[in-house]
C-alpha cells in the first residue's frame, strides 16, 4: 500500500523542528530512521499531513562516554551501538553493543534509532527493558523550550505530548542482567524481553517489556526462582495480552504458557546477571 501524500520537512534545528510539530493545527509527526513510522504509513494505521525528518539536526547526533555515563542522542543506531567495541564501555555497560547486535536484522539495526524504539512504545521492545533496568534518563525538550526528563516509561508519553525526545543517559553504576524470548501461540508471534540489576539489599529490580504496551518495572523481587516464579503469575495475571488472547491453544487459556514464558526469561535475565558479575 502507499502512503496517502503528505509534505516533508527537514529541520536543521531542535527550535525548527519543535515549532513545526506544535504549530496551531498541525497534523504531523516526526520522523528519525522511519522503521516504525514509514510501516505504520504504508500500512495505512496512521495519515499524516506533514513528516517532520530530524536526521539533519546535529544537536541530536552525539554517542560518547561522559565519567560513567553513556550519553546516546536521539539520532544514534542501534547499529551504531552494536559497533561499540570491549573495552571502550565501562563494563557494567557491557550489555548495551552485546545485545544491539541481536535487535532487528542489519537493514533495521542501521537505520532504527533506540529512541525511536523506545518513543514508539511497541510490546515486548528490546531498549525499554534494557535500559530501563540501567536506570536510563530520558531527556526532551517541551514545546515551549524546557527541558524535561524521565526514565524509559516516559518516552511514549513526551512523543505524544510533542516534546522532542533529545538524549538518553545510561549510568554505569550497575550491572544488568538480559534476557528474551518469542513465542508463538494462537498463530500470534509475541516477544518478552527483561533485564535485571541487583539492589544494595540483594533483591533485584526486573524490567519486563512484552505484557503491557510499555515496559514495567518490578522493584524488590528476591532473586530466587520460586519468589521470581511467584512474581511471573502476578505479571501474567495482570496482562492485557499475550496471555490473554482471543483463541486458546489447549483445553486451559494460555495464562500457563505465559507464565512458563515470563518466569524462563526473568530466571535466564537473574542468570545472565550472576555470569556477569562472576
Ligand atoms: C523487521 C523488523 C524487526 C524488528 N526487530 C526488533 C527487535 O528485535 N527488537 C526491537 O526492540 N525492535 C525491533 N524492531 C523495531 C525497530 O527497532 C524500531 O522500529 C526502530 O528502532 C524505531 O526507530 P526509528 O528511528 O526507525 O523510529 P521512527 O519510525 O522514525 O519513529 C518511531 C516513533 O517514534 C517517534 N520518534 C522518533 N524519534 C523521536 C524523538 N526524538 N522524539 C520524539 N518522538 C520520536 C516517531 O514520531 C514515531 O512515532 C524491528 C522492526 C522491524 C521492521
Amino acid at each position: 500500500m502507499r502512503p496517502r501524500p503528505f509534505h516533508l520537512l527537514r529541520p536543521r534545528t531542535l527550535d525548527e523542528a519543535l515549532e513545526a510539530w506544535n504549530a496551531p493545527g498541525a497534523d504531523a509527526a516526526l520522523l528519525a530512521g522511519g522503521q516504525s513510522l514509514v510501516a505504520d504509513l504504508n500500512a495505512g494505521h496512521r495519515t499524516v499531513g506533514t513528516v517532520i525528518d530530524i536526521k539533519g539536526i546535529r544537536e541530536l547526533d552525539e554517542l560518547a562516554l561522559s565519567g560513567d555515563v553513556l550519553r546516546i542522542g536521539a539520532l544514534t543506531t542501534h547499529e551504531q551501538l552494536a559497533g561499540i567495541g570491549e573495552g571502550d564501555l565501562p563494563p557494567a555497560l557491557a550489555a548495551v553493543p552485546r545485545v544491539a547486535r541481536t535487535v532487528a536484522p542489519r537493514p533495521i539495526r542501521v537505520r532504527g534509532t533506540v529512541v525511536g524504539n523506545l518513543a514508539a512504545g511497541f510490546r515486548g521492545a528490546t531498549w525499554p527493558a534494557l535500559l530501563g533496568a540501567y536506570g536510563t534518563t530520558v531527556e526532551a525538550r517541551t514545546p515551549d523550550g524546557r527541558t524535561a526528563r524521565g526514565d524509559v516509561r516516559d518516552a511514549v508519553r513526551f512523543a505524544a505530548e510533542r516534546y522532542v525526545v533529545t538524549a538518553l543517559e545510561v549510568p554505569a553504576g550497575r550491572k544488568v542482567g538480559w534476557a528474551e524470548a518469542t513465542v508463538r501461540a494462537s498463530g500470534r508471534s509475541c516477544r518478552v524481553a527483561c533485564g535485571v540489576r541487583r539492589e544494595d539489599d540483594g533483591t533485584v529490580t526486573a524490567w519486563l517489556s512484552g505484557l503491557a504496551p510499555v515496559v514495567v518495572r518490578h522493584e524488590n523481587v528476591p532473586p530466587a526462582d520460586e519468589a521470581l516464579g511467584e512474581l511471573a503469575r502476578s505479571a501474567v495475571a495482570g496482562a492485557s495480552a499475550p496471555a490473554r488472547t482471543a483463541r486458546p491453544a489447549g483445553p486451559e487459556d494460555e495464562t500457563e504458557l505465559w507464565r512458563t514464558v515470563v518466569h524462563t526469561v526473568l530466571r535466564r535475565a537473574r542468570n545472565d546477571l550472576e555470569e556477569e558479575a562472576a
